[in-house]
């Protein structure tokens, strides 16, 4: 088709799509680690076929960020066809979220899905520094570090009563440094050494400079001090969790 034609193609709203090279697709799956970019979903878009043992079956689609064609979702008329069918307009999805965001074109706009490609890119990335059984104790470990700390600091709270929330914060926390060095001999013989361990491990999976660890890492030095820190870092813990789930 000549230049011109294309243009009277476009402008009809006619069929031209500017689609992804075999390559093109074959990367954006490889560097997504194979599974859906969507945050929320994250399945694994290929899986051993059952009649022919020899093949595996593609599940995943590789979906335009702005569409391939005129009518499609989010159009981007200023862009070259060059453009359109290069990687950077690409994000590997499995069908079913490729549909969706077509669909429902609005719910997902461009800042969105190059959201979810740069998550997944970079999970790709976490993942092959280590295995997947490694999250999951982790998590567990977690879990158990939250629970850990905030029954102290429960357990605390009773053993001191001068502690009510009723009396302001800076009396509060006088009166919890009275009660410190017991306390804080306690929070480093039973808590600290579970988050120290967790921090080992979760800066060998997300690198020591995320800055869910940064957080954890300067609130659990900090959170002997008095229960509000306590709870701060009871909270770390969480995101820290929330985090490496989503992975
Ligand atoms: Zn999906």
């Amino acid at each position: 088709m000549s230049t011109s034609a294309a243009r009277y193609h476009q402008r009809m709203g006619g069929t031209r799509r500017d689609e992804f090279s075999a390559r093109t697709k074959t990367s954006l799956a490889a560097r997504a680690g194979h599974r859906c970019s969507n945050l929320t979903c994250r399945r694994l878009t290929t899986r051993p076929a059952w009649q022919n043992t020899e093949e595996a079956l593609n599940l995943g689609e590789a979906a335009h960020i702005y569409a391939a064609s005129p009518r499609g979702p989010r159009y981007n008329a200023s862009m070259t066809p060059h453009e359109r069918k290069s990687i950077q307009n690409g994000v590997w999805l499995c069908k079913t979220c490729a549909k969706i965001i077509d669909a429902e074109e609005a719910a997902y706009p461009p800042e969105t899905l190059r959201v979810w490609k740069q998550h997944a890119e970079a999970g790709a990335v976490r993942d092959s520094a280590a295995a997947v059984d490694q999250t999951g104790l982790l998590l567990a470990d977690i879990v158990a570090a939250r629970e850990l700390l905030l029954s102290f600091c429960e357990a605390w709270q009773r053993n001191e009563p001068s502690m009510s929330f009723e009396i302001p914060f800076a009396v509060r926390t006088e009166n919890s440094l009275k009660y410190s060095s017991d306390r804080v001999n306690a929070y480093h013989r039973e808590i600290e050494p579970h988050i120290a361990r967790v921090l080992v491990i979760a800066r060998h999976i997300l690198g020591s400079s995320h800055q869910a660890i940064v957080d954890l890492e300067s609130e659990s030095t900090d959170a002997h001090v008095n229960y509000i820190e306590m709870r701060e870092c009871a909270r770390n813990l969480q995101q820290l969790h929330s985090i490496l789930e989503l992975r």
